[in-house]
């Protein structure tokens, strides 16, 4: 027998739901059968409501494609690029920008703060940029950015705002008409709870106009404009879809639709701070600024002398496989995703593993306290909204 894997409770890949899993493994249809694009054309359906789209591409690939292709389809080399950039992800954008020979002006802030608004309106009122980056949660950091002011600013200096919506989409609200957000880059192993191997990318009128002003972009395969055509009618062919993962993602969709969008980010939102609640009552404090905290995942400080990989080992041999810290924050810090599918039995499961391996290595705690202190946040939540309620479903 092989012995169970952990619990995953990393920052993506999350948790699959069990009709989610079981529909990675229908037998695999003509990427053209009539079936088949039926379920591509719901997929891309149900997507535009989540994301408030003009235009979704779903495509083969992961996040940082979405990224690149973003950029590809919406700057010109040579062009001016701002990046707001709070922690690793947001880097990523201006490393990209660099090997496509587009000038990358970079934002960025001590990890666990953001960038100020003044700052960023500072920057777009001094140059004239062909477009912004902004990472709506950078997982590096548990930074959750200001995507509704930032959208307020790209609109009254008239720039393509480019959101990274990897560790956000499906658990923190992305209503692209709402916040002015032209342009959505994300994947679907994170809070979508898809096994990874999609690019995702939601997009306006006016991203598709910028496209058609480029001309000729450098790349093929991704070029937007050689999709848009197939997202209209999937029977069409340019590059062979990843038929079982669209299947698989339609599920996801269809879950994260019959949940509700509001209820769904009320549910993130309330995960979050139980976690947070039971982090507090075995002393850890987050990387992150109170008022910046993501409700996907969050970043923890070590107490003094925990060894990072003795103390993610003990947690894994807890059943729970959590995720060290990126960049500077490296060895000083570990990340816990709490997004998708996840509740509060896996919160008290992970709680339980992270008290168990401080103790493990000699730091004091009360055994007990964290979950009780995460359940308590939990029903507090109930109690203020009177709990008819809709996010709990009770
Ligand atoms: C995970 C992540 C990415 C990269 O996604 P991949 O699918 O690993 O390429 C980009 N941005 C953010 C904010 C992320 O969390």
């Amino acid at each position: 027998m092989t012995k169970k894997a952990p619990l995953v409770m990393i920052p993506g890949p999350t948790p699959v739901a069990e009709p989610v899993r079981q529909a990675m493994a229908v037998q695999t249809y003509g990427h053209n059968y009539s079936g088949f694009v039926e379920i591509y054309r719901e997929c891309l359906s149900g997507l535009k409501t989540i994301f408030q789209a003009d235009h979704m591409v779903v495509i083969g690939g992961s996040g940082t494609l979405a990224m690149e292709m973003t950029l590809i389809n919406t700057v010109k080399a040579g062009q001016d690029l701002l990046v707001v950039s709070h922690g690793a992800f947001g880097d990523r954008f201006a490393a990209i920008a660099k090997v496509l020979g587009i000038n990358a002006d970079v934002l960025s802030c001590p990890p666990g703060s953001r960038v100020p608004l003044a700052e960023i309106e500072k920057a777009l009122a001094s140059k004239r940029y062909a477009a912004m980056t902004l990472t709506h949660v950078d997982t590096s950091t548990g930074v959750l950015a200001q995507a509704k002011e930032v959208g307020e600013l790209a609109k009254k200096y008239d720039v393509l705002y480019i959101l990274d919506g990897v560790c956000a989409s499906a658990g923190v609200p992305e209503p692209m008409k709402d916040y002015g957000i032209d342009v959505i880059v994300t994947t679907c192993q994170k809070a979508f709870g898809t096994p990874p191997g999609l690019t995702m990318i939601a997009f306006n009128e006016k991203a598709a106009a910028r496209r058609d002003e480029l001309g000729t972009v450098p790349g093929y395969y991704t070029d937007w404009k050689n999709w848009m055509p197939i997202m209209e009618n999937p029977s069409l062919y340019i590059s062979t879809p990843p038929v079982n993962h669209i299947v698989a993602l339609n599920e996801a969709v269809k879950l994260i639709l019959a949940e509700g969008l509001e209820a769904r980010y009320a549910r993130h939102e309330r995960i979050g701070r139980s976690f947070r609640a039971g982090l507090a009552a075995l002393g850890l404090e987050t990387v992150t600024e109170k008022e910046a905290l993501a409700p996907t995942l969050s970043v923890v400080k070590y107490p003094p002398n925990v060894d990072d990989a003795a103390f993610r080992a003990k947690v894994e041999e807890n059943g729970v496989f959590i995720a060290g810290a990126l960049g500077p924050l490296k060895g000083k810090a570990f990340r816990v995703g709490h997004m998708g599918i996840i509740g509060m039995d896996e919160i008290a499961i992970t709680l339980t593993a992270i008290e168990r391996a401080l103790t493990a290595l000699g730091v004091q705690v009360t055994p007990g306290a964290a979950v009780g202190a995460a359940w308590q946040e939990w029903d507090s939540v109930r109690a203020a909204q009177g709990c008819a309620c809709c996010c709990c479903g009770e």
